[in-house]
């Protein structure tokens, strides 16, 4: 079996800003009240590198991703994606952008429960242009033998694996994924994140995860801390750990 999901360049220091958000506010309005999700977040991610962007519940982590992902627009600053600002395209830009090159993991897998796991893949191939066989997404996070089963007869990693591969699938430059260990115990996590870097060690996949857990933070290049929508710190891992070796 054939895979378009070719080996990226060797794996070295990050190229380019690849996504760069400057000055980004998000505020939301629910009637009366403001909720300030996000205040002048600036951040430049690379591509290659594998962020992990970490912070409390009601930090504004999701918020940051779907502005990233293009489910949502900011109030104020810019998000340029390869010098685009995705911020300012039309809805069908927009579309086309979800569609082509961002793929989503989400907490709690959004895998649709009457289709086996292969089709759930497959629908997110058909809508995209340039993907990978669904049979190919599927064996790179090791679920080969489990295509035909239901989401309700996989365990919740197996879901999340599924998830993982309906993303890889459209062959996205870049990957977000939200809390993708939230739902799962500990080992099972640990064997999901080793899916994520493996995805980025050996394929070159820009891969975004954010969390509340600073463990889990160990595993990525670079460490962004959010605090009441406000970036507090950015850090370097010099030495990236293997998931095996998270402790949470
Ligand atoms: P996190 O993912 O870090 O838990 P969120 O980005 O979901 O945080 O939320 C940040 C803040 O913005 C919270 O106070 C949340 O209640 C608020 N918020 C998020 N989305 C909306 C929305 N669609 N409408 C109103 N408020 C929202
Ligand atoms: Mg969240």
């Amino acid at each position: 079996m054939s895979s378009n999901l070719s080996p990226g360049p060797p794996v070295g220091p990050p190229i380019g800003p690849f996504l760069h958000l400057e000055n980004v506010d998000k505020t939301f309005f629910m009637g009366d009240v403001q909720v300030e999700a996000l205040a002048g977040v600036s951040l430049e991610i690379h591509d290659g590198e594998l962020l992990a962007v970490v912070g409390p519940s009601g930090s504004g982590k999701s918020t940051l991703l779907n502005l990233i992902a293009g489910m949502d627009r900011p109030s104020g600053g810019t998000v340029r994606f390869r010098e685009e600002n995705i911020g300012t395209f039309s809805d069908s830009q927009q579309t086309d952008y979800r569609r082509e090159r961002v793929g989503y993991v989400f907490q709690f897998y959004n895998l649709i429960p009457s289709l086996t796991a292969l089709e759930n893949v497959l629908i997110s191939t058909e809508l995209s242009r340039d993907p990978m066989s669904p049979e190919e997404a599927l064996r790179l996070v090791e679920l080969t033998d489990r295509g035909d089963h239901f989401p309700s007869q996989l365990s919740g990693g197996e879901q999340q694996r599924v998830a993982i591969a309906r993303a890889l699938a459209k062959n996205p430059e870049l990957i977000l994924c939200d809390e993708p260990t939230g739902a799962l115990d500990f080992t099972t996590g640990k064997r999901v994140l080793r899916v994520l870097v493996d995805l980025n060690r050996k394929f070159n996949k820009t891969i975004l995860i954010i969390t509340h857990n600073s463990a889990i933070a160990k595993i990525a290049d670079r460490v962004v801390r959010l605090r009441s929508g406000r970036i507090t710190q950015v850090e370097t891992n010099a030495r990236p750990i293997p998931p095996e070796e998270v402790v949470w």
